[in-house]
């Protein structure tokens, strides 16, 4: 440290290293050196991008549509998201509502830049996406976690709500079905956000990233439904990264009023310019073409979720919320904190995580880093065959517990 020459910027001392990144830099250390790794970690789906999607990208290169865009992205493609969402949800957008992004992180990133300042306290329903807090502390705002509580399905509530709230309270981040925990909000959790939204004007960001993935039968609850006005105060964040199995291309769009819409289109002008050209031919691919996709992909994590859920229910003192969407589970293991095995003790998710990767060579994300350290996360988006043979070694590590 004496060394460094060059300080860094004070906002430096706020951004912590993610607690995964020891668990994920220890995993490919052991894959590299040949370990059969299972992969529980990983945050997207082990599907590739469809072939027409794919093909009007090559098609973007070829043509030569090659050349910086309009800053909130190509207008074919604003129109298509703003069909899309009319189609599907009977929402009503104009172009000029619509952002499209480097990705859908970077669409949150100018929303905070956009709306949040110091001062501001941003609540954040925890478990959170571990990007929510340092989001809200790079735009120098305070994030206020609220915790959810796992015997109420990891659902708000007006106590809750009114427990954390206070005059800072600029906004509130919701993200249903929800990465860590899979659950999806109530029609009565969302009804609270609402009204105090509407009451004390704050901004609703609304991330809907697995809004295809959902389990459950019947419509899924929003916050746009409880009052049409909310229109005014909510952004909607989504993208075709988890719904088109398209992490790397890096589209995400956002939705909302025309003036904030507008500033983080400023920003943007100034940061990234636009989202990549030939991403963008490929997601309008994805959002005007068929919509099979999404739910082949949905039927396929169907099974997954109901044969994992029932092995880790199977396990002695383990909970777990039934995921009703995304493609986690996120079992409650604390009952094993505190026990030891070969004279090392377990202290918590990290060190639970860091067990499970060196003593049965399976990759999972400690709950830590979505604020909840009870917790650890388990994607499967994985074939069958991992699956099950990740849950044997499961049971057999917890086994070795004392
Ligand atoms: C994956 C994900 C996103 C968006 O990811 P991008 O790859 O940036 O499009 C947003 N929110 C949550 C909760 C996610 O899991």
């Amino acid at each position: 440290m004496g060394s460094e020459i060059i300080k860094l910027a004070e906002r430096m001392q706020q951004i912590k290293p993610s607690p995964t990144l020891a668990v994920n830099a220890k995993a490919k250390a052991m894959k590299a050196a040949g370990a059969d790794i299972l992969n529980f970690s990983v945050g997207e789906p082990d599907f590739d991008t469809p072939a027409h999607v794919c093909e009007a990208g090559k098609a973007a290169i070829d043509e030569g549509f090659t050349r910086y865009t309009a800053v909130p992205g190509i207008i074919e493609l604003r129109e298509a998201i703003v069909k899309r969402f009319a189609d599907d949800k009977g929402w009503d957008y104009e172009p000029d509502q619509v952002q499209v992004s480097c990705g859908g992180k970077h669409g949150l990133y100018n929303m905070a830049q956009a709306l949040f300042g110091p001062g501001d306290e941003v609540l954040i329903p925890t478990p959170y996406w571990v990007s929510y807090p340092p989001i809200v502390l790079l735009a120098g705002a305070t994030p206020v976690l609220v915790p959810l509580p796992e015997e109420n399905n990891f659902d708000l509530s007006a106590e809750l709500l009114e427990q954390y709230a206070t005059d800072k309270t600029k906004g509130i981040i919701l993200n249903s079905p929800s990465n860590p925990t899979g659950a999806i909000f109530s029609k009565n959790a969302l009804d609270a956000v609402g009204n105090m939204a509407l009451k004390n004007g704050w901004a609703v960001i609304s991330d809907d990233i697995y809004d295809t993935i959902v389990f459950d039968e019947g419509p899924v609850p929003h916050v746009l439904d409880v009052d049409p006005k909310l229109k005014e105060q909510t952004l909607i964040l989504n993208g075709v990264s988890k719904s088109f199995a398209m992490t790397g291309w890096r589209i995400g769009y956002t939705l909302g009023p025309k003036h904030i819409i507008a500033s983080m289109n400023k920003i943007q002008s100034q940061s990234t310019s636009n989202a990549s050209s030939i991403a963008q031919k490929a997601a309008l691919a994805a959002v005007s073409g068929p919509q099979d996709f999404p739910i082949m992909m949905k039927e396929s994590f169907l099974p997954r979720r109901e044969y994992i859920l029932s092995e880790l229910l199977s396990i002695d003192n383990i909970s777990c919320v039934t995921p009703n969407g995304a493609f986690y589970v996120f079992p409650n293991m604390s009952a094993y904190y505190g026990k030891s095995v070969g004279g090392k003790k377990i202290n918590g998710s990290v060190e639970m995580s860091a067990y499970l990767l060196e003593e049965s060579f399976m990759a999972t994300v400690p709950g830590a880093a979505f604020g909840a350290d009870e917790f650890v996360r388990f994607s499967f988006a994985s074939s069958m065959d991992n699956i099950k043979e990740g849950m044997n070694r499961l049971k057999e590590a917890i086994a070795k517990l004392a």
